[in-house]
């Protein structure tokens, strides 16, 4: 009988177990169903849409050349799994799972009627499998990596599965052009092009020289000015390469650079854990009393609108905010400590609700992650599971000096390029601001001092 590879963010072959499983098993269809209904307000922004087209190009290019091929269906994921399986003959689903709410429940209805293999393959462990003493999945990050570091080493890697057999016949496939995932009119993915090479050949190449590197990452992870992180974020969300596979390429984890490296793929494996135990994380405070009582809702009577566009489109006159935010936009892509920099900038320099802010980070991003980009802005905003760090208000222009973004911000924000440190992070300051760049949106003392009175009225305090 043929079997089902349902695919979804493993767009690979190789560390692939729902597929591995599925070629020993008979020959294989590998289907993927581009399911936006599902997905409600996480339907996959222009950013990963533009990813997702040229990773799903790839993977196609590569079973062809085993005369396989991968057959696309639009619509609801559990609809069509169950059309191709009536059309095939097909009773068994392989799938890795995922942990994104509507995913979980399209797997939970599926095995309601077929034979549905979950596999776990795209974290170092499963979500839930490290517990607390009283057997609770981890809310707090810094327990939750101990756990996981006392399991290391991570499952075995699997190879590519040696022959994928063909079925008698194919199903019918959406042609991906039909799709529409790049954009046309305007065709703004220039800078993306420009930025990444998509699919896992290209996600080893960056691997390879990310392993020269690693060592420094202690230290350069926190320079936009420097390419000093691996960039995988995009090639792990979309699963063409797995933390497992990089983490046992790491033969030399003895330095301080790997170490760090390691708990931040860990931080990706929390983010997984936390949206399990709270399905609604990416959309809604953990904490109450922030959305009537802390940000400038317009339900409040506040217009934000102008300030939030400012925001989006990197001009509120803090040079590396601008920076980071015309880097998002240009490459889909944002330093990690820029994208706190100017997470932070939203929810404390402008009061505005963290979920705006993800909204924005959903659309631009190519590594837009249901739980990371969720854990993370409930992070900054002092809204979520972990400790509360609203009253931990960044300053951006010092920060900008203490990590050097001189070189980051002449490339993004080229207003300013001719001007050099000290006077680039805060050119208002020194009274060199050019005419075409603009003011400061609010100053940071008077944002500052803003953001903590609200804060202490929204206490009670
Ligand atoms: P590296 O520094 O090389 O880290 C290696 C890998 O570890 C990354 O590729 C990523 O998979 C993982 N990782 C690193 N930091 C984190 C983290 N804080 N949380 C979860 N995983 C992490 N990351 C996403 O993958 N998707 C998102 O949607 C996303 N949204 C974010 C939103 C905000 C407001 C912030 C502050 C951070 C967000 N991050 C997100 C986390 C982090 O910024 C990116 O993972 C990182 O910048 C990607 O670059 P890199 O691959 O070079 O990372």
């Amino acid at each position: 009988k043929p079997q089902i590879v349902w695919l979804r963010r493993d767009l690979r072959l190789a560390d692939q177990p729902a597929l591995f499983a599925a070629a020993q098993a008979g020959p294989v269809i590998p289907v993927y169903v581009l399911d936006d209904a599902a997905a409600g307000s996480h339907a996959y922004g222009g950013a990963s849409r533009w990813w997702l087209h040229h990773s799903l190009e790839d993977l196609a290019k590569s079973l062809g050349k085993r005369n396989s091929r991968l057959i696309l269906r639009r619509g609801d994921a559990v609809e069509e799994l169950t059309k191709v399986a009536e059309e095939t003959g097909a009773e068994t689903i392989h799938a890795i799972r995922h942990y994104e709410p509507w995913w979980r429940k399209a797997q939970g209805k599926l095995a309601e009627t077929l034979d549905l293999q979950l596999y776990d393959g795209n974290y170092l462990f499963p979500a839930g499998h490290v517990t607390t003493g009283s057997g609770d999945p981890y809310k707090i990050y810094t327990p939750f990596s101990k756990a996981i570091l006392a399991e290391m080493p991570p499952r075995d890697e699997l190879p590519d599965p040696e022959a994928i057999q063909l079925p008698d016949s194919w199903p019918d496939s959406d042609d991906l052009a039909d799709w529409h995932l790049l954009p046309t009119k305007p065709d703004w993915s220039g800078g993306l092009h420009d930025f990444w090479e998509v699919g896992f050949d290209a996600a080893f190449d960056r691997l390879n020289w990310w392993q020269d590197h690693v060592a420094d990452y202690d230290e350069s992870r926190n320079l936009p000015s420097k390419d000093g992180s691996s960039r995988m974020s995009p090639h792990l969300h979309f699963g063409e390469i797995t933390p497992v596979q990089i983490w046992h390429r790491f033969k030399d984890k003895r330095s301080q650079g790997w170490k760090t490296f390691e708990k931040e793929l860990i931080w990706r494996d929390y983010a997984q854990n936390v949206i399990c135990q709270f399905p609604a994380y990416a959309k809604e405070s953990y904490r109450d009393g922030y959305d009537d009582g802390l940000w400038r809702n317009p339900n409040r009577g506040h217009l934000i609108q102008e300030d939030l566009e400012a925001w989006q489109r990197g001009q509120t006159g803090y040079p590396i905010v601008d920076a980071g935010m015309r880097q998002l936009w240009q490459t889909g892509w944002m330093h990690n400590r820029v994208r706190m920099i100017c997470a932070s900038f939203l929810v404390k320099h402008l009061l505005i609700d963290w979920t705006h802010g993800e909204q924005w980070f959903w659309d631009c991003l190519v590594d837009a992650d249901y739980g990371s980009n969720g854990t993370n802005w409930q992070w900054v905003s002092g809204t979520g599971v972990d400790s509360n760090m609203f009253v931990r208000i960044m300053a951006p222009l010092s920060q900008s000096e203490k990590f050097d973004a001189t070189g980051y911000i002449r490339e993004y924000v080229p207003e300013l390029a001719s001007l050099d440190a000290p006077y680039i992070h805060d050119p208002e300051e020194h009274g060199c601001r050019p005419k075409n760049y603009p003011a400061k949106m609010i100053g940071h003392r008077e944002a500052r001092e803003r953001a903590l009175a609200a804060y202490r009225q929204m206490k009670g305090k």
